[in-house]
């Protein structure tokens, strides 16, 4: 199990928006829609300029382990984030290194740091919480990029054109197991780079009773009015 928090519950307001009308779902032909499930720990994207202010000028990632999406990986190095409530530290910084620093955490890492990140699609960070890293050399405030990372799917071409899916499009994915849970709208990224699984937060797979390497359904993709 991961970690939990019970004070989580306390929340004012969840952090999803529920005030959509429920969409309109068209189910995929194929007889294959079968896609397995990977969960995301808590992890740190990062920019060269924020690596080196807190690693130390010319500072370079090093692997630590590939993960599934071919290139890429674990990075040894890891940070400290502190919120206004709370700490955390050792989170994983994954290479390789972006244009801009994000930091990808549960709603329950929230509660302990003390914030209320939106969900968003990585790399949309406008407008978000900023969070401190603390690092081995030195430390940067960030003025946003802490979010909870919608659910997505990445998926290759492959795969989308045997489901009919294209970047950019959203599906419904059953979980059918020990807790039948319904992601009602999961974003596909479709490219050339990808394998496809599923990411899931550990909050999500906390509450669906997914284990890492377990497959879900895609029930059918939202047609947008
Ligand atoms: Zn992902």
């Amino acid at each position: 199990m991961f970690e939990n928090d019970s004070d989580f519950f306390f929340l004012e307001k969840p952090p999803v928006n529920l005030e959509d009308a429920p969409p309109h779902v068209e189910p995929l032909e194929s007889s294959n829609t079968d896609v397995k499930v990977r969960i995301s720990g808590r992890h740190i994207h990062i920019s060269q300029k924020d690596l080196e202010l807190l690693y130390g000028p010319g500072y370079n990632l090093t692997k630590y382990r590939d993960l599934a999406q071919p290139g890429q990986y674990a990075a040894k190095e890891t940070l400290t984030v502190v919120g206004p409530k709370g700490v955390i530290e050792g989170i994983r910084i994954l290479g390789p290194i972006r244009d801009k620093t994000q930091v990808e955490i549960s709603g329950t890492d929230g509660y302990r740091l003390g914030m209320e990140p939106p969900v968003r699609d990585s790399g949309n960070i406008a407008g978000t919480p900023g969070i401190v890293l603390v690092g081995p050399y030195g430390a940067v405030t960030l003025k946003e990029g802490v979010i909870l990372a919608a659910t997505h799917i990445h998926m290759s071409p492959d795969d989308a054109a045997k489901l009919k899916l294209k970047n950019g499009d959203r599906v419904q994915v059953l979980v059918d197991g020990e807790r039948d849970i319904i992601f009602t709208e999961v974003l596909v990224r479709v490219d050339r780079s990808f394998i496809t699984e599923m990411h899931v937060d550990t909050d999500e797979a906390n509450a669906a009773v997914i284990e890492d390497g377990d497959y879900v359904t895609i029930i059918g993709k939202i047609l947008v009015s």
